[in-house]
């Protein structure tokens, strides 16, 4: 199946309309977010382009219907799943941004570990060296393993890199904010 793009027809309001992107950190480092940033100054070009809803970068808390979002880091406790969904249930085109989004990256490093063993380990009374994990209902549970996005809903287009560059995603999104297929030539791809 081909990986969607957006209707920019010409001589329709949809070339006018600014598109709706919705943004969010899973388990992720926020890095991948740094390097949206990271475009600098083309940020002004962004927003004549796009609004943001739901976003580390604006303080919308829900995710409303969206043309596209950019999901970075990995899928590793309840409220991740929760979110993921919420994302995938209302974005035209769903973004894996980043190696943790893409692979799991560097936090599935915990996947060899039994994720029982990992909390007592990490969560110790600090007189009596016990295991105290912290159990109040309102913290989220881990996955037993952390897992790529895409092993939880579909994903339209990945970004590989720990993080993408400026450069690649100012690339990408203006294809896709453009009508077209997202191309990238080879000095904008990377994995590390
Ligand atoms: S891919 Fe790298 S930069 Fe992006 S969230 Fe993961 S660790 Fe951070």
């Amino acid at each position: 199946m081909q990986a969607p793009t957006l209707d920019r027809s010409p001589d329709t309001a949809e070339t006018t309309r600014k598109l709706r992107v919705a943004t969010a950190s899973l388990s992720g480092c926020f890095g991948c977010h740094m390097s949206l940033l990271d475009i600098d100054a083309r940020i002004t070009e962004l927003v004549k382009l796009v609004e943001f809803d739901r976003s580390p970068i604006t303080d919308i808390k829900t995710c409303g219907p969206c043309d596209i979002g950019l999901v970075e880091g990995a899928v590793a406790n309840s409220e991740n799943v929760h979110v993921l969904r919420e994302l995938r249930a209302n974005c035209q085109i769903l973004i894996a941004l980043g190696a943790c989004a893409v692979n799991g990256g560097l936090p599935a490093q915990r996947n060899h570990l039994d994720v029982g063993e990992m909390l007592e380990d990490v969560y110790r009374d600090i007189d009596e060296g016990l295991p105290c994990v912290p159990d109040d209902p309102e913290l989220p549970l881990l996955l037993d393993r952390v897992r790529p996005v895409n092993e939880v809903v579909r994903v339209d287009y990945f970004i590989p890199g720990c993080p993408p560059s400026g450069d690649t995603l100012w690339k990408y999104l203006t294809d896709l904010i453009g009508g077209r297929m997202p191309r990238l030539d080879y000095d904008l791809f990377r994995y590390d």
